[in-house]
């Protein structure tokens, strides 16, 4: 199966080059030409499976030039007992008669990053070498916060790579920078950026398009690559875990075989709730997609009206994760639902980078209709929805997954689908203490990991021990650079 790029159909490679590129020349994305249906009985047979063998039996169907035996070794090393603290690695819990949660944070970062990248340097350095490069592969990350830690986790110690991260020196919370300036690794550099997220990324943008620098370091045996979310290996191991919680739900006897399923999902930049459209494409029963969204509620109103405005006020939320206005994946939902018309996909882009805004066609807008749901909560609903969870039923979520149940409620209320739904939760709530803290009633007190004690106390829910162990860790990277000084880093670091 070849991976075509959403802004012209004659760019066609393999899925090894897709992921070694990331992104296509043109500045399309790369997506399957056709997607793979699950075949008869499939499901039936994926519910006998563990979590891994699910993963493998996914993957394959995308991944021609990848062999099962290799994929088995991938998801052996990527979701193993020593990175995630369940052998269910992406369990459902059942919150009530018809509601469930999928978490997808018992990984070695606590957020639903790991599910992808723990799988990612697997898929890249395999993709490197079948396609016959010879240089190692240094990973550059700008990051707000959850991408790098877990580019970090799983790119540490990965034999011919190298990771930089560079993270805005005042732009992550207390536990995010300690978990990142804390990591491990003979192959890794984390660097404080002096500015915001922008300017980090504004930054690794420039080191990506300086040639002449790119030249050198390939004099030098190293070529650079990315690990964000445009990238095929980040999107295709979230599909699995949409199908992996079906047959879950089939296994536990929630639902009948063939019955549809809503998933309501916390979105930022459309990566997650896009591999829920791929797996429905696949033919899993999914009846709709809801679209959660915080103040940032761009996405509700592209899903509701057909046209999306990014020309708006930018609030920073407690839901940091999904404080985003251009979500770069949508662009391969626009390129399916055209029926891969690369001319429209290509016009609504330059709309947008011109204009700041596109409308879609009628066609387009009428199976947005079908597929998707869309709402947002505010800061205040998020947290009475925290608090309202926990005092019904002992559930303790995060910011992120309370914006969509928060949506799903209002969902129900509008429509009265009573269709089982599955909440996707992203992360723990041991990432966002101070937050998840006040939606209990209670005054954060201290910093960082000190509110972790605190949290546990309250909630009586264990913290996981990826974030105790940051209690008393002593960051090992202590740097801050501006950003004309960062070239020259990366320099050092791939001498
Ligand atoms: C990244 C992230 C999201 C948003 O996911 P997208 O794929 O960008 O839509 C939601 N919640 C958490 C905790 C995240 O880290």
């Amino acid at each position: 199966m070849r991976y075509i790029s959403t802004r012209d159909n004659n760019t066609a490679v393999s899925s090894a080059r897709a992921i070694e590129l990331g992104l296509s020349r043109d500045g399309g994305l790369f997506v399957p030409e056709t997607v793979p249906r699950l075949p008869a009985g499939a499901i039936g047979e994926l519910c006998g499976m563990s979590y891994r063998q699910r993963a493998v039996y996914v993957m394959k169907l995308f991944l021609e030039d990848y062999s099962v035996a290799e994929l088995t070794d991938f998801v052996t090393r990527a979701y193993g007992p020593r990175g995630f603290d369940t052998p269910h690695i992406a369990p459902v819990r059942k919150l009530d008669g018809n509601t469930h949660f999928l978490e997808l944070w018992h990984g070695p970062t606590c957020a639903f990053k790991d599910m992808a990248l723990q799988m990612l340097p697997h898929l890249l350095t395999a993709a490197v070498r079948k396609n016959g490069e010879e240089r190692r592969v240094c990973i550059l990350v700008a990051t707000s916060g959850d991408t790098g830690k877990a580019a970090l986790e799983g790119f540490a110690d990965v034999e011919g790579t190298k990771i930089c991260v560079f993270y805005p020196r005042d732009g992550v919370s207390d536990i995010q920078k300690l978990q990142m300036t804390s990591q491990s690794g003979g192959n890794v550099l984390v660097c404080a950026v002096n500015g915001n997220f922008d300017d980090a990324q504004t930054t690794v943008k420039e080191i990506f398009s300086d040639s002449a620098l790119r030249e050198e370091l390939s004099g030098r045996g190293w070529m650079l690559s990315s690990a964000n979310s445009i990238n095929w290996g980040r999107l295709l191991p979230q599909i699995v875990y949409y199908i992996s919680a079906y047959c879950d739900l089939l296994n536990e006897k929630e639902i009948g075989e063939g019955e549809r399923v809503n998933f309501c999902v916390p979105t930022g930049n459309f990566g997650d709730i896009l591999a829920g459209y791929y797996a429905r494409e696949m033919g899993l029963p999914v009846k709709t997609l809801i679209c959660a969204s915080n103040s940032n509620d761009v996405l509700t109103e592209f899903l509701r009206t057909g046209r999306y405005d990014r020309r708006r006020e930018f609030y920073t939320t407690i839901s940091p994760s999904m404080d985003i206005l251009v979500s770069s994946n949508l662009e391969r939902l626009l390129y399916h639902l055209s029926g891969g018309d690369d001319g429209e996909t290509a016009g609504y882009m330059e709309d947008l980078r011109t204009g700041g805004e596109y409308t879609v066609s009628p066609a387009i807008r009428a199976c947005l209709d079908r597929l998707f749901a869309a709402g947002s909560c505010t800061d205040g609903e998020t947290k009475a929805a925290i608090a309202k969870v926990f005092a019904e039923h002992g559930y303790l979520m995060d910011t992120h997954t309370a914006v969509a149940y928060g949506v799903l409620g209002k969902y129900r209320a509008e429509t009265g689908d009573a269709a089982p739904a599955v909440v996707v939760s992203t992360a723990s709530p041991y990432k966002f203490c101070a937050a998840v803290l006040e939606a209990l009633g209670k005054t954060p007190e201290g910093a960082g990991p000190e509110l972790i004690g605190q949290l546990e106390r309250a909630s009586g829910v264990p913290a996981p021990r990826p974030l105790t162990a940051l209690m008393g860790k002593m960051p090992r990277f202590t740097g801050s650079f501006d950003k004309v000084e960062l070239s020259g880093v990366v320099r050092g670091f791939l001498k």
